[in-house]
C-alpha cells in the first residue's frame, strides 16, 4: 500500500462519537460533527452521522460541497463566518451559517432570495478569546436588524472559546452565553433553537459540575477523531486515542556521527540544529517531511526518537529498534499533525471498518491500494469517567 497515508479506523470513529453524543445527550446537549480536518470527508461524516450526532459543521464551503455531492443528506453548517464572495455558495449548500458581520448576512439574505430559498443564521458573540463575535454589548442590534431580513431566519447564537487565545470555557463565560440568550429572548420574544457553546475545549466544562444552562449544542471535531480535549490534551476515559495514525516509510539507515561537521548557519526552516555529540547512531529517513506533517505534533514508536525534519524528510535516531528500508513506521499524531498531514496531497487516506471492505477507500489524487485487511476490532469495556 503507498506511503506515507493516513489510516483512518471508522469503528473508533463511530465509538468515540456515540460515546461523547450519549454524555452530552444526558446533559441536553446534541453534537455537530466538526468534518475540517479531513476535509469534509464524506466517509469520516457517515460515521458520526451513524452515531448521532445531529448534522456536520465544516469551517469551509469546499468540504460541505463535497459531503453534499457525495450524497450526505443532513443538517450542515457553515462555522466560519462566510465571505462576501461566497455567499451564494453559502446559501445553495449550508443550511445554517455562523455569522458575526451584518453586511454579510444582508448579502446572504440577498442571494436567498435570489435563490429563493431560506437560510438560518447563528449569531457568534465575542467571549474573551478574541477571534470571532460580536460583542456581547452589540448582539441585540445585531439580532434586530437580523430579525428584519427576507428569507433569512435566526437560528440561535454561539460563542467559540480556546482556539486562539486558549481561554477556557467555564461557569463564568458559559453562564454569560446562557444569559444572554435569555436576555435575547425576552427582548424579541423569541425562541433561540440553538445556543451553540463550543467546541471540544468545552467538554471539561461540561462532564464537569456545572449545569449546562440554555446551552444545547457543541461542535465536535478533536475530541472525536483523537479522544482528547484540547486544553491540555488530556485523553477522554472510553474514547479511542488511536483512531488515526500516519504510517511512513523508511528510506535510509546509516551509521551516522551525531553531530554534523563543518561551519553552522541556518537550516531550511530557520533555527540552527544544536546536537550533543553521542558518538555514532543509527540514523534514519523516513519519506514524509514539513510539507506533510508538523514534526513536533507526532507520536513515535519505542525506540525511534525525533532528529529533525526538513520539507520532505524526517530524520530519527533508531537507536532503540532495528530498521530496515522499506519499512513501514507508524506514528500516532495530535490535532495540528493531523490537520498537516491530511491536507498534503502526498498522504494518501485510507479508511477502515470492520462491516466490509470499503469501496470507497481512498479518496485522494493518490492511488492507494484498496484491498484493505479488515482487522477484527476488539472494543473495549471501558469505564466512562468524568475528566479530571
Ligand atoms: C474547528 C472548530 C470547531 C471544532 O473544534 P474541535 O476543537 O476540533 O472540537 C468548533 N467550532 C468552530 C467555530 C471551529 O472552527
Amino acid at each position: 500500500m503507498s506511503a506515507p497515508r493516513l489510516e483512518i479506523d471508522l469503528d473508533k470513529i463511530r465509538h468515540n462519537t456515540s460515546t461523547l453524543v450519549s454524555l452530552l445527550g444526558e446533559r441536553n446537549i446534541s453534537v455537530t460533527g466538526v468534518t475540517k480536518a479531513f476535509l469534509g470527508c464524506p466517509e469520516v461524516a457517515r460515521a458520526m452521522l451513524a452515531s448521532g450526532v445531529t448534522g456536520v459543521g465544516d469551517s469551509r464551503i469546499e468540504n460541505l460541497q463535497r459531503m453534499r455531492s457525495s450524497g450526505i443528506d443532513t443538517r450542515m453548517t457553515l462555522i466560519r463566518s462566510p465571505m462576501m464572495s461566497q455567499v451564494g455558495e453559502v446559501v445553495a449548500t449550508a443550511d445554517i451559517s455562523f455569522n458575526t458581520e451584518l453586511s454579510v448576512i444582508k448579502a446572504l439574505s440577498a442571494a436567498a432570495k435570489k435563490a429563493k430559498r431560506s437560510h438560518r443564521v447563528v449569531i457568534m458573540v465575542e467571549l474573551g478569546d478574541l477571534r470571532e463575535g460580536f460583542m456581547p454589548e452589540d448582539m441585540a442590534g445585531a439580532v434586530r436588524e437580523t430579525l428584519d431580513l427576507p428569507n433569512i431566519q435566526l437560528e440561535g447564537i454561539g460563542t467559540n472559546l480556546a482556539c486562539q487565545s486558549g481561554v477556557v470555557p467555564d461557569a463564568q463565560n458559559m453562564g454569560e452565553l446562557s444569559a444572554l440568550a435569555h436576555a435575547l429572548e425576552d427582548e424579541f420574544g423569541i425562541k433561540l433553537n440553538t445556543v451553540s457553546g463550543g467546541n471540544s475545549g468545552n467538554l471539561p466544562w461540561v462532564l464537569g459540575d456545572d449545569t449546562p444552562g440554555r446551552i444545547n449544542d457543541l461542535r465536535l471535531g478533536e475530541s472525536i477523531l483523537l479522544g482528547c480535549e484540547p486544553l491540555h490534551r488530556q485523553p477522554i476515559e472510553g474514547l479511542y486515542t488511536d483512531a488515526i495514525q500516519l504510517i511512513g516509510e523508511v528510506i535510509e539507515i546509516k551509521n551516522k556521527p551525531s553531530r554534523p561537521w563543518g561551519k553552522q548557519a541556518e537550516t531550511a526552516f530557520g533555527k540552527q540544529s544544536i546536537a550533543n555529540d553521542c558518538g555514532h547512531i543509527p540514523q534514519a529517513i523516513i519519506a514524509i517531511g514539513q510539507q506533510d506533517i508538523d514534526p513536533s505534533g507526532l507520536g513515535f514508536p519505542d525506540g525511534i526518537t525525533l532528529r529533525g525534519a526538513s520539507s520532505d524528510h524526517l530524520v530519527v535516531n533508531a537507536a532503540g529498534t532495528p530498521l530496515t528500508v522499506g519499512q513501514e513506521i507508524t506514528f500516532s499524531l495530535n490535532y495540528s499533525a493531523l490537520l498537516r498531514a491530511a491536507t498534503s496531497p502526498f498522504v494518501a487516506m485510507v479508511t477502515r471498518c470492520k462491516e466490509a471492505k470499503n469501496p470507497n477507500a481512498s479518496f485522494t489524487p493518490i492511488i492507494v491500494d484498496l484491498d484493505i485487511a479488515v482487522d477484527p476490532l476488539d472494543l473495549p469495556v471501558l469505564p466512562l469517567a468524568r475528566i479530571a
